[in-house]
């Protein structure tokens, strides 16, 4: 299957060439004719999927199809649980419609709106949004939501666990009632049911693997090392290690900044991201690492979740982390979109139940790393 069978038009088709997508991941070839065709989409995928393109491809399709009114109004609301992925969704845009006439924004809290609203004044056709900042954009009445044609909800599931429930209610009746949404979650729980329930008319239901397929790509090893040689061990293995883009997890803020800094001093190139940082300094962060700048991220679960790096080729866990479903969410931020990744664990004499447990939930022994 190729893009252009999916009737990917011209301008977009290049982008994609230019990317270096060759070929559609498996929840694009099923949700993008589904969603050319103007229908409802219940999208069950998580990120690393492809999940963005599969939404955005149709509807800068759309959109371009026709002459782009003038002023512009925001004929497409993507709505997202958290700034990182925003941003990643505004970078996707960004690229594939970089033949087009197409306008897009990406708003969300935690910075000065100012910029925002002034991207908004110049009028945009995709409005890509966290709900917190768009409630409040909207009451300012700088965002108008009634020529929206095209709604995604994005990552829904985590929405409703990040508690955006009564926000998401009070955005749905701002919006036309024509229109076409697309609904994504990695999971279903019945709230999510009965959610997509009422807000999707006879939805198409698009399920890919779950992330247990991207786990069985990725080499993973075990290093046994006692708490106390972790630091070494870290620098000793960075060193030995060719590998460019490394992401380190820590259980804790402050072991993060410890870590980046002990790296720093023994001349890794490394910074850390967590919820102490100022959204600015994590975006920079961010911006380093996707830019090569720097070697090694350092994060702790709550902020690396949802970043997408490209060519990830590393994941260490530092510590070993309580919920063993946390370390198949972090090794599969390597091993993204077929290429094969190395997780390294570190584990010390007190982590070895929590090994135990993340062994039982993905039904193998993990190799002990070879020296
Ligand atoms: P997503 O699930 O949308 O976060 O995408 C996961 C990763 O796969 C991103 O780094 C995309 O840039 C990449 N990607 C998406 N579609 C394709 C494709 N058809 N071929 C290769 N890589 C892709």
């Amino acid at each position: 299957m190729t893009f252009e069978e999916l009737n990917i038009a011209e301008p977009v088709l290049r982008a994609l060439a230019e990317k270096g997508y060759v070929t559609p991941t498996p929840i694009q070839e099923k949700a993008i004719p589904v969603a050319l065709e103007g229908r409802d989409l219940f999208g069950c995928a998580q990120t690393g999927t492809g999940k963005t393109a599969a939404f955005a491809l149709p509807i800068i399709q759309h959109i371009c199809r026709e002459r782009i009114p003038s002023p512009r109004k925001i004929q497409s609301l993507i709505l997202t649980p958290t700034r990182e992925l925003a941003i990643q969704i505004g970078e996707c845009f960004t690229d594939y419609a970089r033949h087009t006439p197409l306008r897009h924004c990406v708003i969300f809290g935690g910075v000065n709106q100012r910029p925002q609203t002034e991207a908004l004044a110049k009028g945009v056709d995709v409005l890509i949004a966290t709900p917190g900042r768009l409630l409040d954009l909207a009451a300012q009445g700088f965002v108008s939501l009634d020529a929206v044609r095209y709604f995604v909800l994005d990552e829904a599931d985590r929405m409703l666990d990040m508690g955006f429930i009564h926000d998401i209610k009070r955005i749905l009746p701002m919006l036309p009632k024509r229109k076409q949404t697309l609904f994504f979650s990695a999971t279903l729980p019945p709230a999510i049911a009965s959610l997509s329930r009422s807000i999707l008319y006879k939805p198409v239901k698009v399920e890919v693997a779950p992330p247990a397929s991207t786990v069985d790509v990725i080499r993973q090893s075990v290093c046994f090392v006692e708490k106390k040689e972790k630091k070494e061990q870290l620098i000793h293995l960075l060193q030995e290690d060719r590998s460019d883009s490394v992401l380190v997890f820590s259980r804790t803020k402050y072991g993060a900044d410890k870590i980046a800094r002990f790296l720093t001093k023994a001349g890794i190139r490394s910074e850390a991201i967590h919820g102490n940082k100022t959204q600015v300094a994590r975006q920079r962060a961010l911006g380093n690492f996707k830019a090569h700048k720097t070697r090694v991220l350092v994060a702790t679960d709550i902020a690396a979740r949802g970043i997408d790096i490209d060519r990830l080729e590393r994941v260490v866990n530092y510590d070993l982390p309580e919920v063993p479903e946390t370390y198949v969410h972090r090794i599969g931020r390597t091993g993204r979109a077929g290429n094969d990744g190395v997780a390294v664990s570190f584990c010390s004499e007190e982590e070895r139940p929590l090994l135990r447990e993340i062994q039982k939930l993905i039904g193998k022994t993990i190799p002990e790393m070879q020296a």
